[in-house]
């Protein structure tokens, strides 16, 4: 199977969290990140041209290289950070499109929804800026922005994009997400467990008997660099961000599409942070990091179960030749 679980955690740690305000005269850390592809990356920018006879869906640029936009690795790192705290899934579910019900793709004429109970769980309520978890505080609400701020990180001078083939998409399986119940009298599946947070792991392979299309791709071991900033951090939310980045612990991230299909997997392979408090500024030390990452691990919103499972699956060893 392409992809496995993150288990949940039993409770969300929400609190108010005074010192996240945005406030550049509370200080700043600036991540400066450099990333380099396993796997090939495709980003669509919703763009198409024609080669020849054929439709190529175009890949995301920055200043007119490949790039991958600072909106779609922050909703990587939002996920991760999710999966390894005790945070709300909110984001989660709306990329899992838990709400409403759709059509089944593998029970003909059924539709599939999620009970109405399992909105009701503590990951699946809402945040508010004074009482929110630790990915809503660093990531945002509806109601409030939040305080990481990823840039478009784009590839280095000369690389170029490849075209390439890629498995046509579906719609995803809800029923595949938990334990359901079949109602044969409503052509109903209802989902009453999730399983947990979905994932892709590791040396996930096409079905070559698919349908495929033309793509744009970042190729593989192509390096790519941007900043990370993040607004009046706490030492612990610093180390979490390490982790969700794959940094401590290492791991590997999953961009862009067709991640259950060899494309996607992306090392961030060095990361320096640079600490601002008003005109100082200064080098996080590794030492530095360490702190950190012992804050994140003593506090009450790490998740060791969820952090255990995702860097167990998400190592940076499987490579796809492109
Ligand atoms: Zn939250």
């Amino acid at each position: 199977m392409s992809y496995f679980f993150v288990p949940l955690a039993n409770d969300v740690r929400r609190q108010s969290r005074p010192h996240a305000r945005h406030d550049l005269l509370r200080g700043h850390a600036r991540f400066t990140v450099t990333l380099r592809t396993i796997e090939a990356v495709h980003i669509g920018s919703g763009g198409r041209f024609l080669r020849g006879a054929d439709i190529v869906r175009e890949g995301a640029r920055v200043v007119g290289r490949p790039g991958i936009p600072g909106s779609s690795l922050k909703g990587v790192l939002r996920s991760r950070l999710e999966a390894i705290s005790k945070s709300c899934c909110v984001f989660t579910l709306r990329r899992q499109r838990l709400e409403g019900a759709c059509v089944s793709r593998s029970f003909g004429g059924y539709e599939v929804e999620f009970d109405g109970r399992l909105r009701g769980e503590p990951v699946f309520g809402a945040c508010e800026p004074d009482h929110c978890c630790l990915a809503c505080s660093l990531f945002g609400l509806t109601t409030r922005q939040g305080r990481v701020r990823v840039q478009d990180h784009v590839a280095d001078q000369g690389s170029s994009f490849k075209i390439t083939s890629m498995p046509q998409l579906y719609a995803p399986r809800p029923h595949h997400l938990g334990d359901f119940d079949k109602d044969r009298a409503h052509c109903r599946l209802t989902v009453t467990r999730l399983f947990g947070r979905k994932f892709y792991r590791d040396g996930a392979q096409s079905d070559p008997e698919g349908p495929c299309h033309l793509v744009e791709a970042i190729p593989t071991k192509t390096v790519l660099r941007g900043d990370i900033m993040v607004l009046s951090p706490v030492d612990a939310e610093l180390g979490a961000l390490l982790a969700a980045l794959g940094q401590n612990p290492k791991s590997a991230l999953r961009l862009g599409s067709a991640k259950g299909h060899g494309f996607g997997q992306v090392d961030v392979e060095h990361v320096e942070v640079e600490l601002r408090s008003g005109p100082t500024r200064s080098a996080a030390t590794p030492e530095q990091m360490n702190d950190w990452r012992k804050a994140f691990v003593d506090s009450p919103d790490y998740w060791i179960d969820g952090e255990e499972a995702l860097t167990a699956a998400q190592t940076a060893g499987h490579v796809t030749p492109l």
